[in-house]
Formats: structure tokens, C-alpha cells, sequence
């Protein structure tokens, strides 16, 4: 697998936020999100076999606990990833993973969670989500929406309604964007929206969904990678 980085830290979002948790990125993206925040992905990282990977989630994690798989797009590399992700699920790991939902995630193994990110309209990168992939949704599965205004909002809104997410997932989660530059304070004011306009519009709404905030921006410093 061609790999960027697998370093141990706090899981930052999702409903498994604020758990220890190894976090192997892969290198590659086929998408351009314009507040992407892993461009260092797109490209380099080093090729490592997947017996190596897996010997450096045991060394990081002895034996148990949670293993994201992220990126980059991973479902890029699948042949290697799909075997891969089987194999940290029968030594017993909990094993996520951040997939955009661009490519099919039929073949996904049942016990991975599908963190699946649909992109919004301001996302640079509208209606790459490959509908059919609301099939291959499992109820522990869990759908993100990374959310910069008004617009966005609507778009996730509709979606979830149109799609009846929440009672497909165990979660619908919408987040507001973060400045890819920010660095320095660890506060909400690098959030592109800011997080009391999503929370009181979601309130007023009465939207199925939960708030997110990347816990990791507001414990490290938002420019610091491998956190
Ligand atoms: S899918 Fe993820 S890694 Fe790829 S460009 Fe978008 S935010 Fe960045």
C-alpha cells in the first residue's frame, strides 16, 4: 500500500471523538476539496506491504482498540485495503474508515465502519457521491457533511430527509468547515461557519443529525499533522 503517515492519536471526529485511536493515512485523492486539509496526501508517501502496516498498527496498539483508515481517498488502493482491513478486523481491532463515497464501498467488509463524507455544494468537489452506495450503508455506519453556509446546509438538510439517513446509520453528523490555513488559536474562529449558526439552525429545524467539531483543531494546533 502506498502509505503518508500511521501515528497513534485522539480520534477527532465521528461519534468514536475523543478515543485513542492509530490512524493509517494513505496517499491519493481523485477529488479537490477546496478546504481540504491533507493536500500533503495527494502525493509521496512510501510504498509499504501490508504485512509492515499491520505490524506497525500492533506495535502502536498492542492487540486491540481503534484503527481508522484515511487519507487521501483510500478505496484507491482496494485491493490491497479490503484484505487489509479483514485482517485488522479478525485480530479484533474496531476499524473506521473516511471514505468519501465517490467509489463503490459494496466490497467494504461488513465489520468496517463506513465513515462516508458527502461533499456539499461548496465542497469544489458537488455530486461526486455515488448514490449507489446508500446500499451498501450498514446501521453502524455513519454520514458527515462538512458544511461552509446556508447553502451547504440545505444541500445535507435535503439529503438526509430524501435519503432517510437516520434510520439507516447510527449517525448523521454535520460539521462546519475549518480554514485549510488556519494556524495558531485553537478556536472556533477558523471554522468557515461559525459552529453557533449550524447548531441553532440544526435546533430550529429539528434536523436528525448531530453536531461535529474536529476535536483534534481545538486540543493541537490546527496546522499540526499526525494529531
Ligand atoms: S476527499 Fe478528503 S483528502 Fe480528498 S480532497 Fe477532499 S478532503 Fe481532501
Amino acid at each position: 500500500m502506498q502509505i503518508t503517515e500511521i501515528y497513534k492519536s485522539l480520534q477527532g471526529e465521528s461519534t468514536y471523538a475523543g478515543l485513542p485511536c492509530v490512524f493509517v493515512r494513505l496517499t491519493g485523492c481523485n477529488l479537490r476539496c477546496s478546504w481540504c486539509d491533507s493536500e500533503y496526501t495527494f502525493t509521496g508517501g512510501r510504498r509499504m506491504a501490508s504485512e509492515d502496516v499491520f505490524n506497525e498498527v500492533v506495535r502502536l496498539s498492542p492487540g486491540r482498540g481503534l484503527v481508522e483508515i484515511t487519507g487521501g481517498e483510500p478505496m484507491l488502493q482496494e485491493r490491497e485495503l479490503v484484505p487489509f482491513t479483514q485482517r485488522l478486523l479478525d485480530a479484533g481491532y474496531k476499524v473506521l474508515m473516511e471514505t468519501s463515497g465517490e467509489r463503490p464501498l459494496s466490497r467494504v467488509p461488513k465489520g468496517v465502519v463506513k465513515i462516508v463524507d458527502v461533499k456539499c455544494p461548496h465542497s469544489g468537489e458537488p455530486d461526486t457521491f455515488d448514490l449507489g452506495n446508500l446500499h451498501a450503508l450498514l446501521p453502524h455506519d455513519e454520514i458527515k457533511f462538512v458544511i461552509s453556509d446556508r447553502t451547504d446546509y440545505e444541500f445535507a438538510r435535503h439529503f438526509v430527509a430524501r435519503h432517510e439517513l437516520a434510520g439507516k446509520v447510527n449517525a448523521v453528523l454535520f460539521s462546519p468547515a475549518f480554514r485549510k490555513e488556519a494556524y495558531g488559536t485553537r478556536d472556533a474562529s477558523h471554522c468557515l461557519l461559525d459552529p453557533q449558526d449550524l447548531a441553532e439552525w440544526m435546533v430550529t429545524d429539528g434536523v436528525p443529525a448531530r453536531l461535529g467539531l474536529q476535536m483534534h483543531k481545538f486540543i493541537w494546533d490546527p496546522a499540526t499533522k499526525g494529531v
